[in-house]
C-alpha cells in the first residue's frame, strides 16, 4: 500500500497542519523523556514510537533527554539499558540531554520568579499543603507564607540550596492562584530538598531539585522542542507548562532558547498503552525484582523491552504491534493476545521447524538394520527457499510419551497396536507392534516396525496416514532445558483489583522441562528463533550455552486472539 493512503494518526495531522503554517519556522523537534528509575516497558515503547516516528517521517529530529530530577529514585544502571533497549528497537536518537544539564539554569530563572513575586518559599509540611489543596469545586486556602517579602523568599531558598534547611521542612512554591479550577495553579511546588541521596551525574552539589512541571517544558524549551509529546494523564498539567512558558518566552524572553523570542514548544497528549495480565508500573516492577518474584527486569514474563526480547519478540513486531494498536485520546485496554498474535504472525514466516520431544519414551523399530541414515528436511514446510537441515534417522528415537497408547479406540490416530500406519515426521511410516513397562506399569519403550519402501520425498512417501508424530533420534538428540513461560497474573487487571497485586500472579507462569531435541540445535546462537513442532516457538535464551541448551517459550501455536 502507498504511504500516503495510510491515514494519519491525530498528532501527525497536527504537525502537517504547523509545518504547512511554517510553525517553529517548519522545524520539527521531538524527545523521549524517560526518568532513570526502571527499565523501559512497552508502554514507553508506544510513546517511543511515536516520538522517534514523527521525527524520522518528517525529518525532524528526536533526542533522548533522561528526566533526572529525583536523585533518590535515579541510577546510571538505568541510563544504560534505556539506552540500549532504545537501540535495540531500531531507533537512533539526535543527542543524548539531561534534565540535570540545566539545574542552573533552572535554578537562576526561579530565582528570577521569586523576584518577580511569582514565587515563594513554604514552610508547611507536604500534609498540610494537600490539606489547604481544596478540591475541584472548592477553593484551596493560602499559605501562610504566601505573603513573606522577596528578600525572606530569596534568602531562604538560597540556604534550602546550600543544605542549610531540613529535608521536608521547606518547598519553593510558584504563587499562581489557589482558587483555579484546575487544581495544578493552586501555587504548584517548583522545588524541593532533597539531601539524603547523592544525584547520579552532579553528586552533592544540588541540595534542590526542580519537580517535574517546573523542569520539564523549560527543558523542551532550552533544547529547542518543536512538539512536546507525552500520555494523556499529562493533559491536566498543559497550562501550567504553557503557564512557566508564558513567564520566559515572548515578551519575557529569557534568552535561554537558541530560537529567539518566537518559538515556542506545544505538549500534546495521546493515550497510554494498558495491557491484559500484567502491570506496567515502575514501581510495582521494581517491587517484582525486588522481592525475587521474577528473575530480574529481563525475565521473560516482564513486559519490559528486555524482558520481551529475552522471552523472543523481536523489535519488528513491537514496532508492529504499535502501529496495529494506534494513537487516540481514548484509554483503554489492550488484549495481550494480540500482543502474541503479532509475534505468531511474524515468526510463523521466519522461524525454522524443528523437533523437540518434551515428555520423551523411547521408540524402537525392530526391523530396521542399518548404521542409521541422514533425512533432509525443509526448515519451513513447503518453503525450499528458506532451506534444509539434517536430520539423523536410526534404529531407536525418541518420541512424545502422549502419542503411544496401548488401548486406543478408533478415534486415536496415533500409534497403538493393531496395525494402525503413523508417519514419523519427513521420514518413514510405522506401525506399532507392542510395549515393555517397569514394574509400577509404565511405559520405557514402544516398539514398531517401519516401511523401508515409505520414506518422505521418495515415490513411496507420498503415502497418507491419519497422522504424522514427531521424534528425535537418540544417539544424536540433545537435552535441552526448556522454559514454558505463560502470563505473568492470572487475572486481567491486576492495577484494578483490591489487595495485594503480589496475590494475583500466576502460580503457573513458569514450568521447566527437561526435553529431547535434535542435534542440528547444537549449533543454535543466543537469540535464534525456532518452531518447536507441536508445541509452540521458542527462543535461545540469554543462559544457553552448547554444554547446556536453554530455551524460552515465546508463545504458543494456538490463536485465541482470532477468535
Ligand atoms: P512510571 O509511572 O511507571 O514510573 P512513567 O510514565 O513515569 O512510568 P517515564 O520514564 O516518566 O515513566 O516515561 C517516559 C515517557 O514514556 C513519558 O513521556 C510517558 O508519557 C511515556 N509512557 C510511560 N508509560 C507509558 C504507557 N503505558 N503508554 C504510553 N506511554 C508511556
Ligand atoms: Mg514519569
Amino acid at each position: 500500500m502507498e504511504e500516503q493512503e495510510k491515514s494519519l494518526n491525530f498528532i501527525e495531522q497536527i504537525v502537517e497542519k504547523d509545518l504547512a503554517e511554517g510553525v517553529n519556522d517548519g522545524r520539527i523537534q521531538t524527545r523521549f523523556p524517560p526518568e532513570p528509575n526502571g527499565y523501559l516497558h512497552i508502554g514507553h515503547v508506544k510513546a517511543i514510537c511515536m516520538d522517534f516516528g514523527i521525527a524520522e517521517k518528517y525529518n525532524g529530529v528526536c533526542n533522548l533527554r533522561f528526566d533526572d530530577t529525583n536523585p533518590a529514585k535515579e541510577d546510571t544502571e538505568y541510563v544504560e539499558t534505556i539506552e540500549r533497549d532504545i537501540a535495540w528497537l531500531g531507533f537512533k536518537w539526535g543527542q543524548i540531554y539531561y534534565a540535570s544539564d540545566y539545574f542552573q539554569q533552572l535554578y537562576d530563572l526561579a530565582i528570577q520568579f521569586i523576584k518577580a513575586g511569582k514565587a515563594y518559599v513554604d514552610e508547611q509540611t507536604a500534609e498540610q499543603i494537600a490539606e489547604q489543596k481544596g478540591t475541584p469545586t472548592e477553593p484551596g486556602v493560602a499559605s501562610p507564607y504566601r505573603d513573606r517579602p522577596i528578600e525572606e523568599n530569596l534568602r531562604l531558598f538560597e540556604a534550602m540550596q546550600r543544605g542549610e534547611i531540613e529535608e521536608g521542612k521547606m518547598v519553593l512554591r510558584a504563587k499562581i492562584d489557589m482558587g483555579n479550577p484546575n487544581m495544578h495553579f493552586r501555587d504548584p511546588i517548583m522545588y524541593r530538598i532533597i539531601t539524603s541521596h547523592p544525584h547520579h551525574r552532579t553528586g552533592r552539589k544540588w541540595n534542590v531539585y526542580p519537580m517535574y512541571d517546573f523542569a520539564h517544558g523549560q527543558s523542551d524549551y532550552f533544547e529547542g522542542v518543536t512538539h512536546s509529546i507525552c500520555t494523556l494523564e499529562f493533559e491536566v498539567h498543559r497550562p501550567l507548562y504553557d503557564y512557566f512558558l508564558d513567564q520566559i518566552t515572548g515578551e519575557n524572553f529569557c534568552g535561554l532558547s537558541p530560537y529567539g523570542p518566537n518559538y515556542r514548544p506545544k505538549q500534546r497528549e495521546f493515550n497510554r498503552l494498558n495491557i491484559t495480565y500484567t502491570v506496567m508500573s515502575k514501581r510495582k516492577m521494581l517491587q517484582l525484582v525486588k522481592e525475587g518474584l521474577v528473575a530480574g527486569w529481563d525475565d521473560p514474563r516482564m513486559p519490559t523491552v528486555c524482558g520481551l526480547r529475552r522471552r523472543g519478540y523481536t523489535a519488528q513486531a513491537i514496532r508492529t504491534f504499535m502501529d496495529k494498536i494506534g494513537y487516540t485520546k481514548v484509554e483503554g485496554m489492550i488484549d495481550q493476545g494480540l500482543l502474541e498474535h503479532t509475534i505468531r504472525e511474524d515468526l510463523k514466516e521466519t522461524a525454522p521447524r524443528v523437533c523437540a520431544i518434551f515428555d520423551p519414551v523411547k521408540l524402537v523399530i525392530t526391523n530396521y538394520e542399518g548404521e542409521g541414515e541422514t533425512i533432509i528436511a525443509e526448515n519451513i514446510d513447503g518453503h525450499e527457499e528458506l532451506g534444509t537441515r539434517e536430520m539423523k534417522f536410526g534404529k531407536e528415537l525418541w518420541i512424545e510419551r502422549g502419542d503411544f497408547l496401548e488401548e486406543a479406540d478408533n478415534k486415536f490416530y496415533r500409534l497403538s497396536p493393531g496395525g494402525r500406519e503413523v508417519r514419523l515426521k519427513a521420514s518413514y511410516i510405522i506401525q506399532a507392534t507392542g510395549c515393555e513397562k517397569d514394574a509400577d506399569g509404565n511405559i520405557t519403550t514402544v516398539y514398531a516396525t517401519y516401511d523401508p519402501n515409505s520414506k518422505s520425498g521418495t515415490e513411496g512417501g507420498n503415502r497418507k496416514t491419519k497422522a504424522t508424530i514427531n521424534w528425535v533420534e537418540c544417539n544424536s538428540a540433545l537435552d535441552a532445558e526448556v522454559r514454558l513461560y505463560d502470563r505473568l497474573f492470572a487475572v486481567e487487571n491486576p492495577s484494578a483489583e483490591e489487595g495485594d497485586f503480589r496475590d494475583l500472579l500466576n502460580p503457573d507462569s513458569l514450568k521447566v522441562v527437561t526435553a529431547k531435541v535434535e542435534g542440528s540445535l547444537a549449533k543454535a546462537k543466543m537469540q535464534d528463533h525456532f518452531q518447536f513442532l507441536k508445541q509452540g516457538y521458542f527462543v535461545v535464551d540469554d543462559d544457553s550455552t552448547p554444554e547446556h541448551l536453554v530455551f524460552n517459550r515465546t508463545c504458543s501455536l494456538k490463536d485465541n486472539y482470532l477468535k
